[in-house]
């Protein structure tokens, strides 16, 4: 299974800044990548990007994500994106359950289950981020939580929880220089794993992503580790030679 490289922008950007950004990007794509790439952008960009993949060949590769999704079809929910409308502009992907949303806006494990029912509905890959605060970790609750927030969404999702993907983000990692250690980083995926086994046959499709401080320095030894499919990037996908060099330690 080739492995995802995703870039989470976050709240970061500009029309300027974007075309600057994907431009050195495809330049560095030009001669192909070793894994699938995707970037999750601003909603307000999402249509920039699209446009931005016809002009720059090099992008033909990257696929576009949303930072989030609506759990709702349609109607009065002012703010909200739907994944119909993310699918209008060719969404592949959307992040489900980041904890940055988890924090600020509250969201519960069956609203982060909804939300990737929603996306799963309309043909769109959630990225189900799950993972522990630094307390949780301290207090030895790590896969407790973990399994909690991910149970949530396999009960909501039945056999279609084989379309997802699943981002371990250690909360204390995600923008903060701390990563998890390869090791650290492994047994938490090794339990995703074998929760993912328990409640599909077809398990063996589902990439399982690290995000917390992945960089151009880490990204090799945390990649070559049984269990990690990928990463999802969020400061180091904002230079683009920082993410050309994930994305070439991302091979098979
Ligand atoms: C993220 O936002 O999902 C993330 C992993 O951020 P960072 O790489 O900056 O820690």
């Amino acid at each position: 299974m080739k492995k995802l490289i995703a870039g989470n922008w976050k709240m970061n950007g500009s029309l300027a800044a974007n075309e600057a950004l994907l431009a050195e990007l495809a330049a560095g794509l030009q001669a192909g990548a070793p894994c699938e790439i995707a970037v999750c952008v601003p909603a307000p960009y999402l249509a920039q990007v699209q446009a931005l993949k016809k002009t720059h060949a090099g992008l033909a590769q990257v696929d576009i994500g949303a930072q989030d999704v609506s759990a709702q079809a349609s109607g009065a929910y002012t703010g909200e994106v739907s994944a119909a409308m993310l699918k209008d502009l060719n969404c592949r992907y959307a992040v489900v359950g980041h904890s940055e949303r988890r924090q600020y806006h509250a969201e519960t494990d069956a609203l982060v289950a909804d939300k990737a029912r929603a996306a799963l509905a309309a043909g769109i890959t959630p990225i189900v981020c799950v993972g522990e605060t630094l307390a949780e970790r301290e207090a030895g609750r790590t896969v407790e939580v973990v399994k909690r927030q991910l149970a949530a969404v396999i009960h909501a999702n039945g056999h279609c929880i084989s379309e997802i993907v699943v981002a371990y983000e250690p909360v204390w990692a995600i923008g903060t220089g701390k990563t998890a250690t390869p090791e650290e980083a492994q047994a938490v995926h090794a339990v995703l794993r074998a929760q993912l086994k328990a409640a599909t046959d077809q398990s063996a499709r589902i990439k399982l992503l690290y995000g917390g401080s992945m960089n151009a320095a880490n990204a090799a030894t945390l990649l070559a580790q049984p269990d990690i499919d990928g990463g999802l990037i969020g400061g180091a996908s904002l230079k683009a030679p920082d993410f050309l060099k994930i994305i070439a330690a991302a091979h098979v």
